[in-house]
């Protein structure tokens, strides 16, 4: 998988530096959640707490640990 870099440090799988370490992600089509608005940010997403408040469908919030099929790929946590 890319690189992903991400500052939603909310997430379980998110790493210093801005680094997503979850072994793949799931990116949702915003378009058919914003109306065909073209949304690249909106708000403060380092503070997100579902999904739907990322682009990113594996998000998972720290508290709630791991997804049942998406490991985190480092250690270091
Ligand atoms: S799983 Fe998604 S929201 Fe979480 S760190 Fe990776 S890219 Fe960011």
């Amino acid at each position: 998988m890319p690189e992903v870099k991400c500052e939603v440090a909310s997430c379980y799988y998110w790493a210093q530096g801005n680094h997503c370490a979850a072994e793949f992600i799931e990116v949702a089509n915003t378009r058919t959640h914003r109306g065909g608005m073209e949304v690249g940010r909106l708000g403060n997403q380092a503070y997100a707490t579902t999904s739907q408040e990322t682009c990113c469908a594996t998000f998972t919030p720290k508290e709630h640990g791991p997804k049942e099929n998406v490991r985190r790929q480092d250690a270091h946590r």
